[in-house]
């Protein structure tokens, strides 16, 4: 038997990754400052046409930091999918604002924006209109954009794009993250492209990158002497992991080329009779197939083919345990038919790392189908 591991999505190098790091070191910027950093931020908005991009410590410190240039605060209303990771959702806590979580549609597994209108209709009814709707493209897919922007307008609620899963993935052309008034990305180890930890703030203007910048940095006013009038954040992300984001972006569109690939080998396979349903790529819209997704006949339970495919050293997870079920969340409103659930109950994600070579999936094709026996 094989002695090593088959991870769900592990880190993968363009091999330049020691050199950019170098030259970071040689400069001698071994803070939260550096031409490795600028030279990060500007790649990231050239090659995915956004704006401005400000380089943070994590994706959640992103979340964060949009919801404070939206002034969301005490008791305000965040509309948000309840299909998503915990960190989508915990900045709306960090402020003491209120999450609205709401379903997931069925044919991207994204925000319905169904239940959307109807939860925004209702809290309006209550008496208080909710001020920003945080949308995720999970695993790579694009949500209903359409749909969505058009709810955003005729309510005029802003919209932050969670596209920490999604970096690659398209929307008539345009890359994703540059929708919304504010999006995010994350760099951490699992994601499309890594610096080991980190992440970023899209904005769409020059006023909001220098807000969050300012926010990043503890607040600092512009004053030959330490001065703050706010409430500031250690949020800036290293010039020596920027390195690393530079030397990750060397080889992007082969990155997302073979995510693409994987799902479509297991696609081939797998679906029907042993996987029933997956997450769509809507028209218009370009995947990232971040990770692989499928949804268990009935019969059948994630667990059981987890533990499974972890004998034989293969690594799977479960979809997201929607945060309304969750113990630290399970007391804010829920708008939905509980679709999400299901997603939860039946699904399960495939080993997807960028290096994965095409012998260890062809391995785990077979074990995912003698499992069904
Ligand atoms: C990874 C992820 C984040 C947070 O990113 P960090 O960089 O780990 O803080 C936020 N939202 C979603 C949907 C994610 O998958």
């Amino acid at each position: 038997m094989k002695k090593y591991k088959i991870w769900l999505s592990s880190p993968y190098q363009s091999g330049k990754e020691t050199e950019f790091i170098q030259n970071a070191i040689e400069s001698n910027w071994l803070t939260t400052m550096g031409q490795s950093l600028e030279d990060f931020e500007k790649a990231l908005s050239k090659m995915f046409h956004y704006d401005y991009v400000c380089c943070l410590n994590s994706g959640t410190s992103a979340i964060h930091l949009a919801l404070k240039l939206l002034n969301i605060q005490n008791d305000d209303e965040v509309l948000c999918p309840s299909l998503t990771f915990v960190a989508t959702a915990n900045p709306i806590l960090y402020e003491k604002a209120i999450p609205i979580f709401v379903d997931s549609e069925p044919e991207t597994w994204n925000i319905s924006p169904e239940w959307l209108e109807i939860a925004i209709q209702d809290r309006i009814k209550k008496g208080k209109k909710p001020k920003a709707i945080i949308v995720v493209h999970l695993y790579g897919n694009s949500s209903k954009m359409n749909e969505i922007l058009s709810i955003s307008q005729r309510y005029e609620i802003p919209i932050v794009e969670d596209h920490a899963e999604s970096l690659g993935a398209k929307y008539q052309n345009q890359n994703l993250g540059s929708f919304g008034k504010l999006g995010i990305l994350s760099f951490n180890g699992n994601k499309i492209i890594t610096t080991s930890a980190g992440g970023a703030l899209i904005c769409s203007n020059y006023e909001e990158y220098k807000k969050a910048k300012y926010l990043a940095h503890q607040a600092k006013s512009l004053k030959p002497y330490y001065h703050h009038e706010e409430l500031g954040y250690n949020y800036g992300m290293s010039n020596l992991l920027a390195a690393i984001g530079l030397a990750q972006l060397q080889n992007f569109e082969e990155r997302v080329l073979k995510k693409r690939k994987i799902f479509d080998v297991y696609f081939q396979e797998l679906i029907h009779p042993y996987f029933l349903e997956y997450p769509k790529e809507i028209p218009h819209s370009f995947s990232s197939r971040w990770l692989s997704t499928f949804l268990l006949p009935d019969n059948y339970s994630p667990h059981n083919l987890i533990e499974y495919l972890e004998s034989y050293l293969i690594e799977s997870r479960r979809v997201w345990k929607p945060l309304h079920l969750q113990p630290i969340f399970n007391n804010f409103p829920f708008y939905g038919n509980h679709f999400c659930c299901y997603l939860f109950e039946k699904g399960i994600c495939l080993p997807s790392s960028v290096s994965l070579i095409d012998t260890e999936q062809l391995e785990v094709i077979q074990k995912v189908k003698d499992f069904f026996g």
